[in-house]
Protein backbone atom coordinates (compact mmCIF):
# COMPACT_ATOMS: atom_id res chain seq x y z
CA UNK A 1 0.00 0.00 0.00
CA UNK A 2 1.48 3.34 -0.76
CA UNK A 3 0.01 6.74 -1.06
CA UNK A 4 -0.20 8.87 -4.45
CA UNK A 5 -1.16 12.47 -5.39
CA UNK A 6 -1.24 14.73 -8.12
CA UNK A 7 -2.04 17.99 -8.96
CA UNK A 8 -2.48 20.43 -12.34
CA UNK A 9 -3.06 24.04 -12.52
CA UNK A 10 -6.24 24.83 -14.26
CA UNK A 11 -4.55 28.26 -14.65
CA UNK A 12 -2.64 30.34 -12.34
CA UNK A 13 -2.59 29.05 -9.09
CA UNK A 14 0.06 30.36 -6.57
CA UNK A 15 -0.15 27.74 -3.93
CA UNK A 16 -0.19 24.28 -6.33
CA UNK A 17 2.93 23.44 -4.16
CA UNK A 18 0.83 23.78 -0.40
CA UNK A 19 -2.06 22.05 -1.78
CA UNK A 20 0.79 18.95 -3.35
CA UNK A 21 2.27 18.70 0.25
CA UNK A 22 -1.12 18.87 2.11
CA UNK A 23 -2.66 16.58 0.05
CA UNK A 24 0.37 13.91 0.18
CA UNK A 25 0.18 14.78 3.81
CA UNK A 26 -3.46 13.70 4.23
CA UNK A 27 -2.49 10.22 2.45
CA UNK A 28 0.42 9.52 5.43
CA UNK A 29 -1.53 6.78 6.68
CA UNK A 30 -0.83 5.25 3.58
CA UNK A 31 2.97 4.62 3.86
CA UNK A 32 5.66 6.05 6.18
CA UNK A 33 8.79 4.72 4.91
CA UNK A 34 9.81 7.64 2.35
CA UNK A 35 8.15 10.75 0.31
CA UNK A 36 8.79 12.53 -2.71
CA UNK A 37 7.32 15.24 -4.94
CA UNK A 38 8.15 15.82 -8.83
CA UNK A 39 6.86 19.06 -10.55
CA UNK A 40 7.20 20.25 -14.10
CA UNK A 41 6.56 23.69 -15.44
CA UNK A 42 4.05 22.74 -17.98
CA UNK A 43 6.42 24.20 -20.43
CA UNK A 44 9.89 22.37 -20.52
CA UNK A 45 10.04 18.88 -21.55
CA UNK A 46 13.46 17.60 -20.30
CA UNK A 47 13.42 19.34 -16.79
CA UNK A 48 11.37 18.26 -13.44
CA UNK A 49 12.13 19.48 -10.00
CA UNK A 50 12.02 17.13 -7.24
CA UNK A 51 11.81 16.56 -3.04
CA UNK A 52 12.55 13.26 -1.97
CA UNK A 53 13.44 11.53 1.44
CA UNK A 54 13.61 9.09 3.98
CA UNK A 55 10.60 9.63 6.48
CA UNK A 56 7.03 11.04 6.70
CA UNK A 57 5.29 14.28 4.77
CA UNK A 58 6.47 16.58 7.46
CA UNK A 59 9.90 15.51 7.60
CA UNK A 60 10.78 15.24 3.65
CA UNK A 61 8.85 18.25 2.42
CA UNK A 62 9.69 21.33 4.74
CA UNK A 63 9.05 25.30 4.84
CA UNK A 64 12.79 25.57 3.87
CA UNK A 65 12.46 23.02 0.41
CA UNK A 66 8.68 23.43 -0.52
CA UNK A 67 10.15 26.37 -2.42
CA UNK A 68 11.57 24.50 -5.00
CA UNK A 69 7.70 23.38 -6.32
CA UNK A 70 7.59 27.46 -6.58
CA UNK A 71 6.06 28.17 -10.34
CA UNK A 72 5.06 24.22 -11.30
CA UNK A 73 1.89 23.86 -12.98
CA UNK A 74 2.19 20.19 -12.44
CA UNK A 75 3.19 18.34 -9.54
CA UNK A 76 2.83 14.21 -8.59
CA UNK A 77 3.89 12.85 -5.10
CA UNK A 78 4.13 9.78 -3.38
CA UNK A 79 4.12 8.05 -0.23
CA UNK A 80 6.08 4.86 0.15
CA UNK A 81 5.20 1.53 2.23
CA UNK A 82 7.38 -0.81 0.52
CA UNK A 83 6.51 -4.10 -0.60
CA UNK A 84 8.74 -4.84 -3.50
CA UNK A 85 12.14 -3.51 -3.11
CA UNK A 86 14.54 -3.44 -0.58
CA UNK A 87 13.10 -1.32 2.29
CA UNK A 88 16.08 0.48 3.97
CA UNK A 89 17.63 1.19 0.20
CA UNK A 90 18.68 4.23 -1.18
CA UNK A 91 16.61 7.58 -2.27
CA UNK A 92 17.02 5.70 -5.50
CA UNK A 93 13.65 3.81 -4.16
CA UNK A 94 11.89 6.48 -3.33
CA UNK A 95 8.88 7.31 -5.47
CA UNK A 96 8.09 9.09 -7.80
CA UNK A 97 10.48 7.71 -10.41
CA UNK A 98 11.88 10.28 -12.94
CA UNK A 99 12.91 8.62 -17.02
CA UNK A 100 14.59 10.84 -19.67
CA UNK A 101 12.58 9.26 -22.33
CA UNK A 102 12.98 9.81 -26.35
CA UNK A 103 9.95 12.19 -25.81
CA UNK A 104 11.10 14.07 -22.89
CA UNK A 105 10.74 13.77 -18.93
CA UNK A 106 8.31 11.16 -17.57
CA UNK A 107 7.68 10.91 -13.60
CA UNK A 108 5.65 7.96 -12.45
CA UNK A 109 4.27 7.53 -9.13
CA UNK A 110 3.27 3.89 -8.67
CA UNK A 111 0.40 2.39 -5.78
CA UNK A 112 0.26 -1.88 -5.87
CA UNK A 113 2.45 -4.58 -6.46
CA UNK A 114 3.42 -6.36 -10.48
CA UNK A 115 2.12 -10.23 -9.03
CA UNK A 116 4.96 -11.32 -12.17
CA UNK A 117 7.64 -8.35 -11.12
CA UNK A 118 10.28 -11.17 -11.64
CA UNK A 119 9.49 -12.32 -14.58
CA UNK A 120 8.69 -8.54 -16.37
CA UNK A 121 12.04 -7.82 -14.26
CA UNK A 122 14.13 -10.64 -16.27
CA UNK A 123 12.44 -9.67 -19.51
CA UNK A 124 13.33 -5.88 -19.26
CA UNK A 125 16.69 -6.68 -17.99
CA UNK A 126 16.89 -9.24 -21.58
CA UNK A 127 15.93 -6.27 -23.66
CA UNK A 128 18.98 -4.59 -22.56
CA UNK A 129 17.62 -2.18 -20.24
CA UNK A 130 19.72 -1.23 -16.95
CA UNK A 131 17.28 -0.72 -13.72
CA UNK A 132 18.99 0.88 -10.95
CA UNK A 133 16.88 -0.65 -8.16
CA UNK A 134 14.83 -3.46 -7.35
CA UNK A 135 11.45 -2.41 -7.34
CA UNK A 136 8.48 -3.22 -9.91
CA UNK A 137 7.68 0.70 -10.10
CA UNK A 138 10.69 1.08 -11.70
CA UNK A 139 9.92 -1.70 -14.28
CA UNK A 140 6.91 -0.11 -14.96
CA UNK A 141 8.70 3.27 -15.63
CA UNK A 142 10.78 1.80 -17.80
CA UNK A 143 8.45 0.08 -20.09
CA UNK A 144 6.54 3.44 -20.46
CA UNK A 145 9.93 5.01 -21.68
CA UNK A 146 10.02 1.82 -24.23
CA UNK A 147 6.45 2.34 -25.29
CA UNK A 148 7.09 5.85 -26.58
CA UNK A 149 10.70 5.35 -27.97
CA UNK A 150 8.91 2.49 -30.43
CA UNK A 151 6.40 5.42 -31.35
CA UNK A 152 8.57 8.23 -30.87
CA UNK A 153 8.11 9.07 -34.97
CA UNK A 154 4.55 9.95 -33.97
CA UNK A 155 6.18 12.28 -31.67
CA UNK A 156 8.27 14.70 -33.88
CA UNK A 157 6.65 17.78 -34.91
CA UNK A 158 4.02 17.18 -31.84
CA UNK A 159 4.48 19.60 -29.23
CA UNK A 160 2.42 17.95 -26.47
CA UNK A 161 3.20 15.60 -23.92
CA UNK A 162 -0.22 12.97 -25.05
CA UNK A 163 1.55 9.70 -24.23
CA UNK A 164 -2.19 7.97 -24.22
CA UNK A 165 -1.28 5.66 -26.80
CA UNK A 166 2.04 4.69 -24.79
CA UNK A 167 -0.30 4.24 -21.74
CA UNK A 168 -2.53 1.88 -23.31
CA UNK A 169 -0.09 -0.35 -24.98
CA UNK A 170 1.92 -0.38 -21.62
CA UNK A 171 -1.44 -1.43 -19.87
CA UNK A 172 -1.82 -4.45 -21.88
CA UNK A 173 1.73 -5.39 -21.08
CA UNK A 174 1.07 -5.76 -17.33
CA UNK A 175 -0.71 -8.13 -14.70
CA UNK A 176 -2.17 -6.75 -11.71
CA UNK A 177 -1.59 -4.57 -9.20
CA UNK A 178 -1.48 -0.84 -10.41
CA UNK A 179 -2.53 2.46 -9.69
CA UNK A 180 -0.78 5.32 -11.22
CA UNK A 181 -0.15 8.52 -11.83
CA UNK A 182 2.22 9.34 -14.49
CA UNK A 183 3.24 12.72 -15.23
CA UNK A 184 4.67 14.44 -18.75
CA UNK A 185 5.38 18.07 -19.25
CA UNK A 186 2.08 19.16 -19.42
CA UNK A 187 -0.47 16.75 -18.39
CA UNK A 188 -1.01 13.96 -16.04
CA UNK A 189 -2.64 10.75 -16.13
CA UNK A 190 -4.33 8.76 -13.71
CA UNK A 191 -4.32 4.45 -14.41
CA UNK A 192 -6.44 2.20 -12.79
CA UNK A 193 -5.42 -1.63 -13.21
CA UNK A 194 -8.32 -3.71 -14.95
CA UNK A 195 -8.76 -5.22 -11.73
CA UNK A 196 -9.23 -2.42 -9.52
CA UNK A 197 -7.36 -3.70 -7.19
CA UNK A 198 -6.11 -0.31 -5.82
CA UNK A 199 -8.44 3.05 -5.32
CA UNK A 200 -7.93 6.02 -6.92
CA UNK A 201 -10.17 9.41 -7.90
CA UNK A 202 -10.08 12.30 -9.02
CA UNK A 203 -11.82 16.03 -8.18
CA UNK A 204 -11.47 19.80 -8.61
CA UNK A 205 -10.56 22.66 -6.77
CA UNK A 206 -13.00 25.31 -7.05
CA UNK A 207 -11.51 28.85 -6.58
CA UNK A 208 -13.94 31.68 -5.36
CA UNK A 209 -15.39 32.97 -8.07
CA UNK A 210 -16.88 29.15 -8.88
CA UNK A 211 -13.93 28.44 -11.27
CA UNK A 212 -11.91 25.55 -11.65
CA UNK A 213 -8.50 26.05 -9.46
CA UNK A 214 -6.89 23.12 -9.94
CA UNK A 215 -7.31 19.56 -10.75
CA UNK A 216 -6.29 16.30 -8.81
CA UNK A 217 -5.85 12.78 -8.86
CA UNK A 218 -5.86 11.36 -5.27
CA UNK A 219 -5.67 7.44 -3.53
CA UNK A 220 -8.00 8.33 -1.60
CA UNK A 221 -10.69 11.02 -1.42
CA UNK A 222 -9.67 12.40 2.28
CA UNK A 223 -6.72 14.23 0.29
CA UNK A 224 -8.94 16.40 -1.70
CA UNK A 225 -8.91 19.84 -0.03
CA UNK A 226 -11.96 21.84 1.52
CA UNK A 227 -12.60 23.97 -1.77
CA UNK A 228 -12.49 20.72 -3.94
CA UNK A 229 -15.37 18.02 -4.89
CA UNK A 230 -14.68 14.87 -6.06
CA UNK A 231 -15.46 14.45 -9.16
CA UNK A 232 -15.52 10.56 -10.01
CA UNK A 233 -13.36 7.42 -9.31
CA UNK A 234 -11.20 6.17 -11.91
CA UNK A 235 -12.51 3.27 -13.40
CA UNK A 236 -10.94 -0.04 -13.34
CA UNK A 237 -8.54 -0.09 -16.93
CA UNK A 238 -9.49 3.34 -17.35
CA UNK A 239 -7.09 6.40 -18.58
CA UNK A 240 -8.11 9.39 -16.75
CA UNK A 241 -5.92 13.23 -18.57
CA UNK A 242 -6.16 15.77 -16.29
CA UNK A 243 -4.42 19.18 -18.00
CA UNK A 244 -5.10 22.84 -17.96
CA UNK A 245 -7.96 22.00 -20.23
CA UNK A 246 -9.98 19.74 -17.64
CA UNK A 247 -10.54 16.03 -17.31
CA UNK A 248 -11.30 14.42 -19.12
CA UNK A 249 -11.27 9.92 -19.73
CA UNK A 250 -8.75 9.08 -22.94
CA UNK A 251 -8.64 5.37 -22.74
CA UNK A 252 -10.68 2.46 -21.02
CA UNK A 253 -9.09 -1.22 -21.60
CA UNK A 254 -11.95 -3.68 -22.58
CA UNK A 255 -13.70 -5.29 -19.16
CA UNK A 256 -11.92 -8.57 -19.39
CA UNK A 257 -11.32 -9.47 -15.84
CA UNK A 258 -13.65 -9.81 -12.92
CA UNK A 259 -13.17 -6.63 -10.32
CA UNK A 260 -11.05 -7.38 -7.21
CA UNK A 261 -10.48 -4.35 -5.41
CA UNK A 262 -8.76 -5.08 -1.85
CA UNK A 263 -11.58 -5.71 0.60
CA UNK A 264 -8.99 -4.48 3.16
CA UNK A 265 -9.00 -1.03 2.00
CA UNK A 266 -12.67 -0.95 3.50
CA UNK A 267 -11.12 -2.88 6.60
CA UNK A 268 -8.08 -1.11 7.89
CA UNK A 269 -6.31 0.68 5.21
CA UNK A 270 -8.39 3.75 3.77
CA UNK A 271 -9.21 6.85 6.18
CA UNK A 272 -12.70 6.57 7.55
CA UNK A 273 -13.64 10.07 5.59
CA UNK A 274 -12.85 8.79 2.54
CA UNK A 275 -15.39 7.80 -0.46
CA UNK A 276 -14.74 4.45 -2.13
CA UNK A 277 -16.72 2.71 -4.76
CA UNK A 278 -19.25 5.45 -3.97
CA UNK A 279 -19.51 4.83 -0.41
CA UNK A 280 -17.93 6.30 3.05
CA UNK A 281 -15.08 3.77 4.59
CA UNK A 282 -16.72 4.73 7.78
CA UNK A 283 -19.99 3.66 6.92
CA UNK A 284 -18.78 0.46 5.77
CA UNK A 285 -17.02 -0.36 8.94
CA UNK A 286 -20.10 0.35 11.00
CA UNK A 287 -22.07 -1.95 8.63
CA UNK A 288 -19.24 -4.82 9.28
CA UNK A 289 -19.68 -4.50 13.11
CA UNK A 290 -23.58 -4.39 13.12
CA UNK A 291 -22.87 -8.07 10.63
CA UNK A 292 -20.33 -9.33 13.05
CA UNK A 293 -23.37 -8.41 15.56
CA UNK A 294 -26.44 -10.15 13.74
CA UNK A 295 -23.69 -13.79 13.59
CA UNK A 296 -23.39 -13.19 17.07
CA UNK A 297 -25.60 -14.43 20.12
CA UNK A 298 -23.18 -13.16 23.27
CA UNK A 299 -24.38 -11.74 26.50
CA UNK A 300 -22.69 -8.74 27.65
CA UNK A 301 -22.95 -5.58 29.66
CA UNK A 302 -20.93 -3.10 27.49
CA UNK A 303 -19.43 -3.05 23.63
CA UNK A 304 -15.54 -1.62 23.57
CA UNK A 305 -12.80 -1.45 21.06
CA UNK A 306 -9.19 -1.11 20.41
CA UNK A 307 -8.86 2.19 19.73
CA UNK A 308 -8.93 3.72 17.05
CA UNK A 309 -9.54 2.29 14.02
CA UNK A 310 -12.09 -0.54 15.17
CA UNK A 311 -14.49 2.11 16.87
CA UNK A 312 -16.56 2.63 13.61
CA UNK A 313 -17.02 -1.19 13.81
CA UNK A 314 -18.19 -1.49 17.30
CA UNK A 315 -20.24 1.24 17.61
CA UNK A 316 -22.14 -0.45 14.50
CA UNK A 317 -21.78 -3.90 16.48
CA UNK A 318 -23.46 -1.57 19.32
CA UNK A 319 -26.15 -0.24 17.33
CA UNK A 320 -27.28 -3.87 16.13
CA UNK A 321 -26.96 -5.24 19.67
CA UNK A 322 -28.47 -2.80 21.82
CA UNK A 323 -25.56 -3.22 23.93
CA UNK A 324 -24.23 0.31 25.21
CA UNK A 325 -20.39 1.05 23.63
CA UNK A 326 -18.12 2.46 26.34
CA UNK A 327 -14.89 3.45 25.34
CA UNK A 328 -12.45 0.79 27.33
CA UNK A 329 -8.87 2.04 26.85
CA UNK A 330 -7.03 4.70 26.03
CA UNK A 331 -4.35 5.09 22.90
CA UNK A 332 -1.57 7.29 23.66
CA UNK A 333 -0.96 8.80 20.50
CA UNK A 334 2.66 10.50 21.33
CA UNK A 335 4.07 6.93 21.05
CA UNK A 336 6.60 6.03 18.14
CA UNK A 337 7.61 2.84 16.99
CA UNK A 338 8.21 0.53 19.75
CA UNK A 339 11.31 -0.86 19.42
CA UNK A 340 12.01 -4.89 19.48
CA UNK A 341 11.67 -5.93 23.27
CA UNK A 342 13.75 -8.64 24.88
CA UNK A 343 11.38 -10.49 26.73
CA UNK A 344 7.88 -10.97 27.30
CA UNK A 345 8.19 -8.66 30.36
CA UNK A 346 9.61 -5.59 28.29
CA UNK A 347 7.11 -6.46 25.34
CA UNK A 348 4.05 -6.46 27.91
CA UNK A 349 5.32 -2.61 29.20
CA UNK A 350 5.99 -2.04 25.63
CA UNK A 351 2.13 -2.52 24.89
CA UNK A 352 0.87 -0.66 28.24
CA UNK A 353 2.97 2.46 27.48
CA UNK A 354 0.46 2.59 24.26
CA UNK A 355 -2.51 1.47 25.73
CA UNK A 356 -4.55 2.41 29.21
CA UNK A 357 -7.30 0.93 30.47
CA UNK A 358 -10.34 3.07 31.46
CA UNK A 359 -10.92 1.05 35.20
CA UNK A 360 -14.42 2.57 36.57
CA UNK A 361 -15.82 1.61 32.83
CA UNK A 362 -14.79 -1.89 32.65
CA UNK A 363 -15.06 -3.54 36.22
CA UNK A 364 -17.64 -6.30 36.99
CA UNK A 365 -18.33 -5.58 33.24
CA UNK A 366 -19.06 -8.65 30.89
CA UNK A 367 -17.15 -6.90 27.89
CA UNK A 368 -17.45 -7.34 24.07
CA UNK A 369 -13.92 -5.97 22.78
CA UNK A 370 -13.93 -5.18 19.36
CA UNK A 371 -11.12 -5.12 16.99
CA UNK A 372 -10.54 -4.91 13.28
CA UNK A 373 -7.99 -7.56 12.57
CA UNK A 374 -5.86 -9.64 14.56
CA UNK A 375 -2.19 -10.72 13.10
CA UNK A 376 0.04 -12.16 15.93
CA UNK A 377 -1.75 -12.06 18.79
CA UNK A 378 0.46 -10.42 21.24
CA UNK A 379 -0.91 -7.40 21.79
CA UNK A 380 -4.30 -8.69 22.07
CA UNK A 381 -2.97 -11.24 24.57
CA UNK A 382 -1.56 -8.43 27.04
CA UNK A 383 -4.90 -5.77 26.53
CA UNK A 384 -7.10 -9.10 27.50
CA UNK A 385 -4.64 -9.01 30.61
CA UNK A 386 -4.72 -5.82 31.42
CA UNK A 387 -8.67 -5.62 31.15
CA UNK A 388 -8.93 -8.61 33.41
CA UNK A 389 -6.43 -6.61 36.11
CA UNK A 390 -8.38 -3.76 36.15
CA UNK A 391 -11.84 -5.73 37.00
CA UNK A 392 -13.41 -7.06 33.79
CA UNK A 393 -15.19 -9.79 34.47
CA UNK A 394 -15.88 -11.51 31.23
CA UNK A 395 -13.58 -10.41 27.81
CA UNK A 396 -15.48 -11.91 24.42
CA UNK A 397 -13.29 -10.56 21.57
CA UNK A 398 -15.49 -10.09 18.44
CA UNK A 399 -12.77 -9.20 15.16
CA UNK A 400 -14.56 -7.46 12.29
CA UNK A 401 -12.33 -8.86 9.98
CA UNK A 402 -12.45 -12.51 9.08
CA UNK A 403 -8.86 -15.22 9.86
CA UNK A 404 -5.87 -13.42 7.65
CA UNK A 405 -4.37 -17.01 6.64
CA UNK A 406 -2.28 -16.51 3.49
CA UNK A 407 -0.20 -14.19 1.75
CA UNK A 408 -0.87 -10.69 -0.41
CA UNK A 409 1.26 -10.45 -3.76
CA UNK A 410 -0.59 -7.34 -4.15
CA UNK A 411 1.21 -4.67 -2.64
CA UNK A 412 0.45 -5.67 1.57
CA UNK A 413 3.37 -6.46 3.73
CA UNK A 414 1.27 -9.55 5.36
CA UNK A 415 2.95 -11.24 7.85
CA UNK A 416 4.77 -14.99 7.20
CA UNK A 417 2.04 -17.95 7.91
CA UNK A 418 4.40 -18.69 10.85
CA UNK A 419 4.09 -15.75 12.40
CA UNK A 420 0.31 -15.51 11.77
CA UNK A 421 -1.84 -16.79 14.67
CA UNK A 422 -5.00 -17.39 12.50
CA UNK A 423 -2.78 -19.69 10.09
CA UNK A 424 -1.44 -21.59 12.98
CA UNK A 425 -4.15 -21.78 15.86
CA UNK A 426 -7.84 -22.53 15.67
CA UNK A 427 -10.09 -20.08 17.03
CA UNK A 428 -10.71 -22.34 20.33
CA UNK A 429 -6.36 -21.96 20.89
CA UNK A 430 -6.13 -18.62 19.74
CA UNK A 431 -9.21 -18.20 22.58
CA UNK A 432 -6.75 -20.07 24.81
CA UNK A 433 -3.66 -18.02 24.13
CA UNK A 434 -5.24 -14.56 24.32
CA UNK A 435 -6.92 -15.62 26.92
CA UNK A 436 -10.10 -14.13 26.52
CA UNK A 437 -14.28 -16.02 27.21
CA UNK A 438 -15.02 -16.14 23.97
CA UNK A 439 -13.48 -15.08 19.79
CA UNK A 440 -15.23 -14.79 16.63
CA UNK A 441 -14.60 -13.58 13.63
CA UNK A 442 -16.96 -12.02 11.34
CA UNK A 443 -17.13 -13.90 8.33
CA UNK A 444 -15.99 -14.01 4.70
CA UNK A 445 -19.93 -13.61 3.71
CA UNK A 446 -20.36 -11.24 5.87
CA UNK A 447 -17.42 -8.79 5.55
CA UNK A 448 -18.13 -9.09 1.46
CA UNK A 449 -22.18 -8.68 2.01
CA UNK A 450 -21.21 -5.19 4.62
CA UNK A 451 -19.25 -3.92 1.45
CA UNK A 452 -21.26 -4.55 -1.31
CA UNK A 453 -24.30 -3.63 -0.03
CA UNK A 454 -23.79 -0.04 -0.20
CA UNK A 455 -22.03 -0.31 -3.52
CA UNK A 456 -25.62 -1.83 -5.11
CA UNK A 457 -27.59 1.19 -3.67
CA UNK A 458 -25.06 3.72 -5.63
CA UNK A 459 -23.61 2.57 -8.29
CA UNK A 460 -24.67 -0.05 -11.66
CA UNK A 461 -22.03 -1.87 -12.23
CA UNK A 462 -21.46 -5.24 -10.51
CA UNK A 463 -18.64 -5.28 -8.10
CA UNK A 464 -16.09 -7.81 -7.49
CA UNK A 465 -13.49 -7.59 -4.05
CA UNK A 466 -10.26 -9.91 -3.49
CA UNK A 467 -10.25 -11.68 -0.72
CA UNK A 468 -7.38 -13.60 -1.41
CA UNK A 469 -5.46 -13.00 2.19
CA UNK A 470 -8.48 -14.60 3.51
CA UNK A 471 -9.97 -17.42 0.98
CA UNK A 472 -6.44 -18.57 -0.52
CA UNK A 473 -8.20 -17.24 -3.74
CA UNK A 474 -6.33 -15.13 -5.81
CA UNK A 475 -7.79 -13.27 -8.18
CA UNK A 476 -5.18 -14.19 -10.84
CA UNK A 477 -2.40 -17.24 -11.00
CA UNK A 478 0.38 -16.62 -8.35
CA UNK A 479 4.05 -17.70 -9.78
CA UNK A 480 6.38 -17.10 -7.24
S1 LIG B 1 -4.75 -10.41 -0.69
FE1 LIG B 1 -5.81 -9.28 0.95
S2 LIG B 1 -4.60 -7.42 1.28
FE2 LIG B 1 -3.96 -8.30 -0.70
S3 LIG B 1 -5.22 -7.27 -2.26
FE3 LIG B 1 -6.30 -9.14 -1.69
S4 LIG B 1 -7.69 -8.53 -0.01
FE4 LIG B 1 -6.16 -6.91 -0.25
Amino acid sequence: MCGIFGIVAAGKCDNLNILAANGLASLQHRGTESSGLVGSDGVTRDHVEIIKGHGLVRDVITEDNISKMDGQSIIIGHNRYSTAGKKKSGINCVQPFVVYTAMGTVAIAHNGELVDAKQKRTEVLHEGVGLSTDTDSELIAQMIAKAIALNVKCKYGQDIGDITRELAVTMSALNMSYSLLVMTFDRLYAIRDPFGNRPLCVGTVISKDGSPQAYIASSESCALPANAKLDFEVRPGEIVELSADGIKSVWQMKPNTPLAMCIFEYVYFARNDSEIEGQQVQTVREECGKTMALEDDIEADIVGNVPDSSLSAAIGYASQSGITYEPVLHRNSYVGRSFIQPNDEMRQNAIKIKFGVLKKKVQNQRIVLVDDSIVRGNTMRTLVKMLRDAGAKEVHLRIASPPVKFPCFMGINIPTSQELIAAQKSIPEICEYVGADSVRYLSVDGLVSSVQKGIERTTNFSPGHCTACLTGKYPVPINI
